[in-house]
């Protein structure tokens, strides 16, 4: 099967085509072994009708990348020695044994400290998803404010920030100003986080896509390209 390719707003798209006899009206997405993008198209249908359909649907073709490769990879088992992501680097987690009366996580001298009364892995689960959720929610508070006041139309108006777990977007921004963000995100480096706090800021100016709003995009984080590059590629791991 050839590579193709497709150009995004931040790079371009890989892909390759396989056709089969009993797909006939529309074209569907998987991904082979190594995680890479195939497209499954109705046998007769040339590459440049599947490019343009991939072209008019990219943040479509990214979610289900990030979805289906967060799928690949094997579940985390939240035992003793596995590694776990902060702010964009791996540290090693330490469950320090029974008997604690006080259940919690601690991140000090790079590991993950969990303390608990009884040793299973659904409680460090847990445990880790509340301290991330923590960590998220002052995190993403203070670069909200730090990047506001980097634009010339925030101002007093804060946007109200809400976190949640979401399985396929990074996060949004509603009409009536409120910007929701990924709590998975905390994972991602520091950078990241704050190319996705700048991509929902310009939303309050302009709703869609359209080119004033990268035009508004590039000149708040100049860096957005090589960061939405890096979540397409890496994203996935976040959502563990
Ligand atoms: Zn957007």
């Amino acid at each position: 099967m050839r590579r193709l390719s497709i150009k995004t707003p931040a790079g371009q798209l890989d892909y390759r085509i396989t056709r089969r006899n009993r797909v006939k009206k529309r074209m569907h997405m998987e991904l082979d072994a190594a995680g890479e993008l195939v497209i499954v198209a109705p046998g007769h249908w040339s590459e440049r009708q599947v490019g343009r359909v991939l072209r008019q649907n990219v943040s479509r073709v990214e979610r289900f990348l990030l979805r289906a490769r967060a799928r690949q990879v094997p579940a985390l088992q939240y035992c003793d020695g596995e590694k776990h992501l902060f702010l964009g680097k791996s540290y090693p987690m330490v469950i320090k044994g029974c008997g604690h009366r006080r259940s919690g996580v601690e991140f000090a001298g790079g590991e993950f400290l969990v303390e608990m009364a009884k040793n299973n892995s659904v409680e460090v689960h847990e445990l880790l998803k509340k301290w991330y959720k923590q960590q998220a929610q002052q995190v993403f508070a203070q670069r909200l404010q730090v990047i506001s006041a980097r634009t010339d139309w925030v101002g007093d108006r804060q946007p109200t920030l809400r976190l949640r777990r979401m399985k396929r977007t990074w996060g949004n921004c509603s009409i009536s100003g409120e910007i929701k963000l990924n709590t998975h995100l905390i994972k991602a480096p520091l950078s990241v986080i704050d190319s996705v706090i700048a991509h929902e800021l310009c939303h309050l100016v302009e709703m869609n896509h359209g080119k004033a709003f990268y035009a508004l995009l590039e000149n708040l984080n100049p860096a957005w390209k090589e960061d939405r590059k890096k979540l397409v590629s890496e994203g996935y791991q976040y959502l563990r």
